[in-house]
């Protein structure tokens, strides 16, 4: 099949690249230079919602899928006249806008955090109470902690705090984030990955790891994820973000496609996000016996480690290195590092000693 892929980021490349037996071809579309799935696919360099650029998407391809969920929906909405968009513009939607996303979980009966609409200085003074901690959210393009702000019992309400239609979140005071990988194929199988447990700094995933401590929550994360599977007729990955507490889960947030927190599934599992994702688009089933190795993975961030301190980690540990070749910039995701380790004690102690050395 041809398949368009809205985003050529790290994730477009490598869905591209898990197709290891090329039986796809690959379009990217993404407005950026060089972008890094643009070195394994043909790629269109223009903006998301360029008429040209969606007739020949509708004419050339076989079905279109996101790397990058802030997609023109109208655009998405646009192409399914003609091929499949997978996940569907209405799902991708509703991803996008935190206010709908929380709405939605509510709907479900899905225990989420306590949220307030805010639209103005007045509704934020009106629901902030001096004796609480609150995130201030955008409901639009918020992802790796952007456009949020901790409000804290001293922090002052200011103009400036809110420019835009916002969510106002109660802090949680969580005991681990976890995450669920969730793919329905187009012939509405199923399959869940094992909960993964995340740890962030400054709003931005930096360790993941399989197992968790929590996989006793494995049922209780699936019943969530069948729900909003359900009621948003997806196709795909789908990954939900959770925050534990006193051993419930709450919802914090969806994304409509492969997930950072997934990459430790291309060496640790026989079958990888990326792969998953391909295959459900495309409407093949699932491999039925799906095996996960104990695995880690570090983020790298803003800058590529020197040559000495990879060489190091590589003599001592079974780790595979990602480059994403692209240009160093604080906070920019350049790539990410997994560590395999058949012993989860020795993982334990493994991660620390990498973290030293990066
Ligand atoms: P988000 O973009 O909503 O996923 O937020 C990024 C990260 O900020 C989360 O993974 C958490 O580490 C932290 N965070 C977001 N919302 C909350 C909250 N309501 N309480 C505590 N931490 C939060």
């Amino acid at each position: 099949m041809k398949i368009a892929i809205f985003g050529a980021g790290q994730l477009a490349m490598m869905m591209i690249q898990s197709d290891k037996e090329k039986k796809h071809e690959f379009l990217v579309i993404d407005p950026s230079d060089n972008p890094p799935a643009s070195n394994y696919a043909q790629h269109i360099q223009s903006e998301y919602n360029d008429k040209n650029t969606l007739a020949k998407v509708s004419k050339h391809c076989d079905i279109a899928t996101i790397d990058f969920e802030n997609v023109c929906v109208e655009s998405m909405r646009e192409i399914e006249k003609y091929i499949p968009v997978r996940p569907c513009p209405n799902a991708l939607e509703i991803c996008q806008d935190r206010l709908k996303e929380k709405n939605l979980f509510k709907n479900l009966d899905i225990k989420t955090t306590n949220f307030s609409e805010v639209n103005s200085l007045d509704d934020l003074t009106k629901y902030v109470l001096k004796n609480k901690s609150y995130i201030l959210k955008s409901r639009r393009f918020g992802y790796d902690g952007k456009n949020q702000y901790r409000i804290n019992p001293s922090t002052e309400i200011v103009t400036d705090l809110i420019s835009q239609e916002c969510i106002l979140e109660e802090v949680v005071n969580f005991d681990a984030e976890i995450s669920l990988i969730c793919v329905k194929s187009v012939d509405d199988s199923v399959m869940y990955f094992p909960l993964i447990e995340n740890t962030h700094k400054n709003g931005i995933l930096s360790v993941s790891r399989f197992p968790s401590k929590y996989t006793h929550l494995q049922s209780d994360a699936e019943v969530i994820g069948a729900k909003l599977l359900e009621s948003l007729k997806y196709v795909g990955v789908l990954v939900i973000e959770f925050f534990v507490k006193a051993d419930q889960l709450l919802a914090n947030e969806m994304a409509p496609r492969v997930h950072n927190s997934g990459h430790w599934t291309i060496e640790g599992s026989s079958l990888s996000q990326f792969l998953a994702h391909v295959n459900a688009i495309t409407g093949e089933s699932f491999e039925s016996n799906i095996n996960f190795k104990n695995s880690v993975m570090f983020n790298i961030l803003s800058k590529f480690p020197s040559h000495d301190k990879i060489n190091k980690i590589c003599k001592e540990f079974n780790i595979h290195v990602h480059d994403y070749h692209k240009t160093e910039r604080e906070n920019r995701k350049l790539g990410h590092i997994t560590h395999v380790c058949d012993d989860k004690n020795k993982m334990d102690h493994n991660i620390e000693k990498i973290l030293e050395i990066l």
